[in-house]
């Protein structure tokens, strides 16, 4: 349980570093619709390891139902 954990913790630090990059990629913007609102990157590939190919930067609304996993918020709230 505690490994888990700390491989969760690992990665999502390991995400937050491509946050920048994701967020310039995508202009700041959802990746998916265009939105401005509610931006995080979202794991899409959370059994590969992260990358910049297998994350996204979307609004809160695209990945719909919780499929992917958000794991950071880029305005603040
Ligand atoms: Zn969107």
């Amino acid at each position: 349980m505690a490994k888990g954990y700390l491989a969760h913790k690992e990665r999502l630090e390991e995400i937050s570093g491509f946050g920048k990059g994701i967020g310039k990629r995508a202009g700041f913007a959802c990746e998916w619709c265009g939105s401005k609102e509610d931006l995080r990157v979202w794991d899409q590939q959370p059994d590969l390891a992260p990358g910049m190919e297998t994350l996204a930067l979307l609004c809160q609304r695209c990945p719909g139902a919780g499929s992917l996993q958000g794991v950071m918020g880029s305005g603040g709230d």
